[in-house]
């Protein structure tokens, strides 16, 4: 695959066309990136771990009946997916706070959130992923007021079963962060990756609030043992079987 036939490149990903147009070939990248891209590095493996931990959650949602963009993984880390449009709005869910609703509310981090707290960010590094009233989200026309309803509604039901699935891994899920497309038939896929990357996840066997991160915090706050956190949460995928 060559530099000219890229037909993008984002932080962690490169997606390429493929010899049907409505097939796309997305290459996970090593490269880590945060708090929008001031902060670079590399985790050895990641992009062969995300790939497949994302491809096995992507096959158990779509047996769950989420629709995803999800069609196989041909290599460690590439995975062939459907053509969609991406909606320019991330939909972030949170069980417990963390991270940045901490930062902005004051919010002790730990709290149980009850119900799950649903936010939409706007996709759009130039100005910061800008946290999203509904309000704002329909005045820049990024999804109409029923898209919205239909994004809560699918990322509610998506908590429920990741939830249930990083259980089963012996994995608490503390909040993550999805994208939808729309395809060619004009319907709401979900899309990009769940990760690591993409979510906060704490060893259910650890009490220390170091020691249980296993997600991309570990790299966000320099806590060390970033490679081999990632490697648990894949090899717990693994053998919990979540897709048989
Ligand atoms: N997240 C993500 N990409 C982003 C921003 C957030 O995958 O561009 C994920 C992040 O890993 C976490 C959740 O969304 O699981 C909530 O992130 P938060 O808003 O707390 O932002 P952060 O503290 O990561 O900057």
């Amino acid at each position: 695959m060559s530099e000219a036939e890229k037909l993008y490149e984002g932080k962690a990903k490169i997606i390429y066309p493929t010899a049907e147009p409505e097939v796309l070939l997305t290459y996970f990248k090593d490269d880590a990136t945060a708090f929008n891209a001031q902060k670079r590095g590399t985790i050895a493996g990641k992009g062969a771990i995300n790939c497949t931990i994302s491809s096995k959650i992507f096959q158990r949602l779509e047996r769950e009946g989420i629709p995803t963009h999800f069609i196989d993984q041909p290599e460690p880390n590439q995975m062939r997916v459907r053509r969609v449009t991406i909606v320019p709005v991330e939909v972030v869910v949170r069980n417990i706070a963390a991270g940045s609703l901490c930062k902005q509310t004051g919010l002790p981090p730990g709290k149980e959130l009850k119900p799950p707290l649903v936010e939409f960010f706007y996709k759009n590094d130039a100005l910061g992923d800008p946290l999203l009233t509904i309000e704002r989200l329909l005045v820049m026309e990024l999804a109409t007021k029923e898209q919205v309803e239909q994004l809560r509604d699918m990322a509610l039901r998506i908590n429920e079963l990741l939830k249930g699935i990083f259980h089963e891994c012996g994995i608490t899920l503390v909040d993550f962060k999805l994208e939808f497309g729309i395809d060619s038939d004009g319907k709401l896929l979900l899309a990009d990756e769940i990760s690591p990357d993409t979510c906060r996840l704490w060893d259910e066997a650890e009490a220390d609030p170091q020691k249980r991160v296993m997600d991309k915090d570990r790299f966000r706050l320099d806590l060390g043992q970033v490679e081999a956190a990632y490697e648990r949460v894949l090899e717990r995928i693994l053998g919990g079987n979540i897709v048989t």
